[in-house]
């Protein structure tokens, strides 16, 4: 969704005054073709693409990339950290309890209304973190489907 090239990215890289190497790269591309990854299926992507790189090497390029803010890390409740290059505009998360998918969905008026806390406590409030947890349409449909199905054959 993203239409970066990859000179994209050595440029992003350069502008956070960060080296550009091809596990950052590679760590990026992937980040960016598959948003809402863990760190082990990010692993696995950049692993299968260039091969000869170890688990720290990328969990240490999300690190960076995350502490840059070029990539943002959600840590949903009671699941893996996800890491997303959608950054700095607030977005909140919808997430399925069955399939735990993950999708983006804009904040919820648009102006970062979430900013604007009731009582801010004199905090200077730059982010809100919203999750919104249920049931994605596949899980529901495949719930209703089953349960329609009452003459279910035992094997
Ligand atoms: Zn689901
Ligand atoms: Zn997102």
């Amino acid at each position: 969704m993203s239409g970066k090239t990859s000179a994209d990215n050595d440029a992003l890289l350069r502008q956070h005054g960060l080296q550009v190497t091809a596990q950052r790269l590679a760590v990026l591309r992937s980040v960016s073709g598959r948003p809402h990854s863990t760190a082990d299926e990010i692993d696995k992507i950049v692993r299968a693409e260039i091969g000869a790189i170890s688990r720290q090497a990328v969990y240490d390029a999300l690190g960076i990339l995350t502490d840059k803010g070029l990539i943002r890390r959600i840590q949903p409740a009671r699941s893996p950290a996800r890491y997303e290059n959608r950054v700095g505009d607030n977005h909140h998360h919808l997430i399925c309890r069955t399939c735990s998918r993950m999708v983006d969905v804009d904040c919820a008026i648009g102006e970062t209304p979430c900013l604007t806390a009731a009582d801010d406590s004199g905090y200077e409030i730059d982010e809100a973190e919203v999750v919104y947890w249920g049931r994605c349409p596949e899980c529901v449909a495949a719930t209703s489907v089953s349960s329609g199905d009452s003459q279910a054959k035992s094997l």
